[in-house]
């Protein structure tokens, strides 16, 4: 596959372009690499057109957009035909139609085109009625273990399903739908216009079935002749080891479902981490403060840190440590969701001075500071330091 050109480039727009923005651009670039624009370039106009078709679809698109500027082509939905690969995807929809290859939702390109074809065009997707069942969007917390190393959830959703009763048909038990006398099973009607350059057929959806070319007599019980039904149903949801707050796993194909036969939606779980009581996170690095003795700090020490795994560590710190500085473990940081790789974890010695002190420690602090100058020089702040 050639390469991708990153789609703030493909719209030549800016990380930050609005939405106002990027639909000024789409709109610019429509315009000039419509193909009927461009009759003596039409095979590259088409190209560039597609381009730039593929990146609104992706940047219009607030939860899209996000994914993307979160991992690009590789993302979770597999930006741009690559097929459903990502890291996130999991559930039924998975090899039917990965990626935006579908073309699932135009969005804002019926405007587009009925300015194109002075609104005489009507949307061939919806000609039939078939349409993919919206997505839906569900928040869970999780703990900063969790997210650490991973884990598996169960959710707990309500969507739309199809009705076990009718089979989704609509028709109640022992009857069918019959054909829809109106547009004689085809869903649609064709109309002739007449217009200031001639007659031209468009097509609609028939009104009378909603494009599906059936209706129904006796409509089932269950689910009142609409063919679908509310349930409540629960669902495992693999959580990857690395996830930062705010990062979504997707289920494709768990989302809503599509009418007249259309795929089922995607169900976005955006991920919230709960606050931690001692760590904190930096990209993939661990952050942590670890108290030390004033001894500890003088005289240097070996101290056990705490790994968000549960294991410990054993760390060295030199003499004459001062309270602030940081200290490295290499790859004990959150796992990348991208990549094989680790963060590091990062801990901050704070020296703590002793509040109280036993009558042995003041005569042996008092001792000390018998050795010790008053008071240490004032640090200038120089060119060397
Ligand atoms: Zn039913
Ligand atoms: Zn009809």
């Amino acid at each position: 596959m050639a390469q991708k050109r990153d789609y703030y480039e493909v719209l030549g727009v800016q990380k930050n372009a609005t939405d106002e923005e990027l639909k000024r651009a789409f709109r610019k670039l429509a315009k000039q690499y419509h193909p009927d624009a461009n009759p003596n370039n039409k095979e590259e106009a088409e190209k560039k057109f597609k381009e730039v078709n593929e990146a609104y679809e992706v940047l219009s698109d607030k939860q899209k957009r996000q994914m993307y500027d979160q991992f690009g082509f590789d993302g979770p939905q597999g930006f741009g035909g690559n097929q459903g690969g990502g890291y996130y995807s999991y559930g039924s929809g998975f090899d039917g139609f990965g990626g935006f290859s579908d073309f699932g939702d135009f969005g804002d390109l019926g405007d587009i085109f009925s300015s194109f074809f002075g609104g005489g065009a009507t949307r061939s997707r919806s000609s039939n009625g078939v349409r993919r069942g919206a997505d839906l969007k569900v928040a869970i917390e999780i703990t900063f273990e969790e997210a650490y190393l991973g884990v598996e959830k169960e959710i707990t959703i309500s969507r739309n399903e199809q009705c076990s009763e009718c089979r989704g048909t609509g028709a109640a038990r022992g009857t069918s739908a019959e054909k829809c006398s109106v547009c004689n099973g085809t869903g649609k009607i064709r109309q002739v216009v007449t217009t200031p350059f001639g007659q031209m057929a468009t097509q609609k959806v028939c009104n009378t079935c909603n494009g599906s070319g059936k209706v129904i007599k006796q409509p089932c019980e269950k689910c009142h002749g609409k063919g679908i039904v509310k349930k409540t149903v629960k669902l495992k949801v693999k959580i990857p080891e690395g996830i930062d707050d705010g990062q979504t796993v997707v289920l494709k194909g768990e989302g809503e479902i599509g009418s007249n036969g259309g795929p089922k939606g995607d169900l976005y779980i955006v991920v919230r981490i709960r606050r931690h009581s001692i760590y904190t996170r930096k990209a993939e690095h661990v952050l942590c403060d670890i108290p030390i003795t004033i001894t500890g700090a003088a005289l240097g020490t070996e101290l056990e840190i705490p790994m968000v795994d549960g294991t410990k560590e054993i760390y060295r710190i030199p003499e004459g440590t001062q309270t602030g500085t940081k200290f490295t473990i290499k790859n004990k940081g959150f796992k990348s969701v991208n990549g094989n790789w680790r963060g590091d974890f990062v801990f901050t010695v704070v020296v703590q001075t002793p509040k109280k002190l036993t009558k042995e420690q003041r005569i042996l602090l008092t001792e000390l500071a018998k050795t010790m100058s008053e008071q240490p020089p004032i640090k200038k702040r120089g060119i060397f330091g």
